[in-house]
Parts: C-alpha cells; sequence; structure tokens
C-alpha cells in the first residue's frame, strides 16, 4: 500500500472546542464546519464538536447528513437558500438561513416556512461580499420581522481584517451602534475575533479554524493559542537518489545541486493536497527531524534534501505537516493559510482516526 496517510485526532479537535468555548464567554458557540470540516470529516467533526451549541455549514446537503447523524442542535446555513426551493427543507429539517440579499427575503415571503424557522440577518459592515448594506438596516430588520414563519431573528455580520493589526472595531462599532435599537441578539466571531476581541462575543460564536488546531494568526503559533493540531499528514521515502554537483531533480529541474547529495523521493504529491506552489525550502520532518522539499511537487510525489539525513533511506518516516510540524509553517513557506491547506486533503488519502 502507498505509505501515505492522515491521522485526525478526535481528542484534539474536542480539545480545541473547549478552547473556543472558554473564549466565548456566555455566548454560544457555532462550530463551523464546512468544507468538510475544513478537510477533516463531517462524521468525526460531529463526534469530536457533540459538545458545541451548533453546527455551521455552507449547503443544504451538510446540513442534511448532520441531520441524518442525529445533530440536534441548531445548525446555521453560512450562505443562507440559493432558491425558494430549499425553504421547505429548511423548515423540515429545522435549519436556520443566513439571509443576506433581498431575494431570498422575496422568496420567504411568496413561500413561508410550513413551519417557523430561526434566521440570520447578515449586514454588511465592510467586509463587501454577503450582507444588506448596515444604511438600509430598519426597513430591512421591519421586513423580516413582518415575514411568517420565522422563529427568531440574530443580527449577523462577518470582520475582514480581525487576524491582522487594523482589527475588528471599525466594523463592530457601527454594528453594534446601528442595530441597538432592535434589541435582537447578534454574531459576529469567527476564531481570529474570538481569540483576541472578547467584545465580538455576542449571543454566538463562529469559530473554525482554530477548531482544527491551526492559528488563524501569521504572526501566533497556534500552540501560543493553546490549540493542539487535529490533522497530521504522514508518508515515507519510497526512493533515494544521489545528484551529483550541477544535476537537478524533478520537472522543470528548478532545483540543482550545489554539490553531491542525496535526494528522498517521498509518497505525496499535490494530487494528496500537497501545495504545488511550494517552492524549494518548504518544512519537512524526516525521521522526525526537520529537512526541506527540493523543486517542483508532482502529481504524486515531491523531493526532500537528505544532506543533513544519513540515516535516511526507503521506507523512512516524513510528516509533511501535524503534530511536530505546524500546518502553519508549511503554509507560510508556500504562500498560502492552513485553511487552504487542511481542506485540500484529497479524498485518495487514507485516514485513521485518532484519539
Ligand atoms: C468560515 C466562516 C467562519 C469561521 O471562520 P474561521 O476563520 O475559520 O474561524 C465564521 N463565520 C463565517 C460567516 C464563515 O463563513
Amino acid at each position: 500500500m502507498r505509505p501515505i496517510q492522515a491521522r485526525i485526532s478526535i481528542g484534539a479537535m474536542a480539545h480545541n472546542l473547549r478552547v473556543a468555548r472558554s473564549h466565548s464567554g456566555a455566548a454560544r458557540v457555532f462550530a463551523v464546519v464546512k468544507a468538510n470540516a475544513y478537510g477533516h470529516g463531517l462524521s468525526r467533526a460531529r463526534r469530536a464538536f457533540a459538545a458545541a451549541d451548533g453546527f455551521a455549514v455552507l449547503t443544504l446537503e451538510e446540513a442534511a447528513n448532520l441531520r441524518l447523524m442525529g445533530v440536534e442542535q441548531p445548525i446555521m446555513l453560512l450562505e443562507g437558500i440559493f432558491g425558494a426551493d430549499e425553504i421547505a427543507t429548511c423548515a423540515e429539517l429545522d435549519l436556520s438561513p443566513v439571509l443576506h440579499h433581498a431575494g431570498q427575503l422575496d422568496w420567504l415571503e411568496r413561500q413561508p416556512p410550513a413551519r417557523p424557522i430561526r434566521v440570520f440577518l447578515k449586514f454588511d459592515t465592510g467586509m463587501h461580499r454577503l450582507g444588506f448594506p448596515l444604511a438600509e438596516h430598519a426597513g430591512i430588520v421591519a421586513r423580516v420581522r413582518g415575514l411568517s414563519g420565522i422563529a427568531g431573528i440574530t443580527l449577523m455580520t462577518h470582520f475582514a481584517q480581525a487576524d491582522e493589526a487594523t482589527g475588528v472595531a471599525w466594523q463592530l462599532q457601527p454594528f453594534l451602534r446601528e442595530l441597538a435599537s432592535h434589541g435582537l441578539p447578534w454574531s459576529s466571531a469567527n476564531s481570529a475575533a474570538l481569540l483576541r476581541y472578547p467584545e465580538t462575543q455576542g449571543a454566538w460564536t463562529r469559530p473554525g479554524i482554530m477548531l482544527y488546531g491551526a492559528s488563524p494568526y501569521a504572526d501566533v503559533s497556534a500552540a501560543e493559542l493553546g490549540l493542539r493540531p487535529a490533522m497530521s499528514l504522514q508518508s515515507e521515502i519510497i526512493s533515494v537518489q544521489t545528484l551529483q554537483a550541477g544535476e537537478g531533480v524533478g520537472y522543470g529541474q528548478l532545483y540543482r545541486a550545489e554539490r553531491a547529495m542525496r535526494v528522498g523521493v517521498v509518497a505525496c504529491g499535490y494530487a494528496d493536497g500537497y501545495p504545488r506552489h511550494a517552492l524549494t525550502g518548504t518544512p519537512v520532518l524526516v525521521n522526525g527531524r526537520r529537512s526541506q522539499t527540493l523543486g517542483r511537487v508532482s502529481m504524486d510525489m515531491l523531493c526532500v534534501d537528505l544532506s543533513e539525513h544519513p540515516d535516511a533511506e526507503a521506507g523512512s518516516s516524513v510528516e509533511l505537516w501535524g503534530d511536530n510540524l505546524p500546518v502553519d509553517a508549511v503554509a507560510a513557506a508556500a504562500g498560502t493559510n492552513s485553511y487552504e491547506l487542511l481542506c485540500a486533503l484529497a479524498a485518495r488519502v487514507p485516514v485513521e482516526e485518532a484519539e
């Protein structure tokens, strides 16, 4: 069998949920499990986050799967409904859609849900992606209050720079000021906001990335935040090559040896979810010790530097990211973030579950 494997720790995910809760004050916690729980598997997320107050997903299919698995907590649809035909399922499965554009209100007006549903009413406070303009709040809130089949309204917004020095105040202050008169519960915090800004807690927090043990910030590690990595991507060296000075390795021969050296070929490529744009120098562990990738990542393989690893041979263990090599460090070296790496774990990689 090809030696690549992902190990996913249910215990680490449960631990990270407790960290999220400890930063959420009196707010209830929606575990964000979109994108197959950031690559960790929806069913695993349901078990690991059984203590969450709710789950947030993107699609009706994910929501239906959670209900099939026995989830009884509220389920939030992060982008709401994509057509009037989805209203019936929201009522049937008791799902809470985000309402962020007028078309969705039109659909609900014409086809009120058969059973009352709770909704999240999203306002744009500067992200300029989804949400009603804050300036139109009076009319929008009044309109949603007038719809039949609505059991409760929670106001919502999303931060664009909670992970940066700029922070959240420029969005949070107008949101709270403008909407205060409605006296409704509200939700604003993603991981970056809830870890740094307790004032963003509101009624519901919405942590995602931190639950999987990665840091939302470029300048603070997951370990410093008390988080435990949930996914570890492991493989082995399947071939060892010796390069002479001037010889190159891999497609495009992007890396060339300056002197004679040994190169390990690892069973892991971009079809497994490893980023192809990771250049020479991306960190990797060989037999638990730091090394680096060399040249271009191929579909099924990548090459690593064995200059400082005389003991390494075919069969030696390789950690691409995980307990001993933060996914954030790999992401930073590859010019992306941990979200993209975790979500990209390919279906062909076998997963072993760990406690
Ligand atoms: C994905 C998402 C989150 C979670 O964000 P993280 O940065 O992963 O914590 C929260 N809120 C909304 C609206 C989202 O789409």
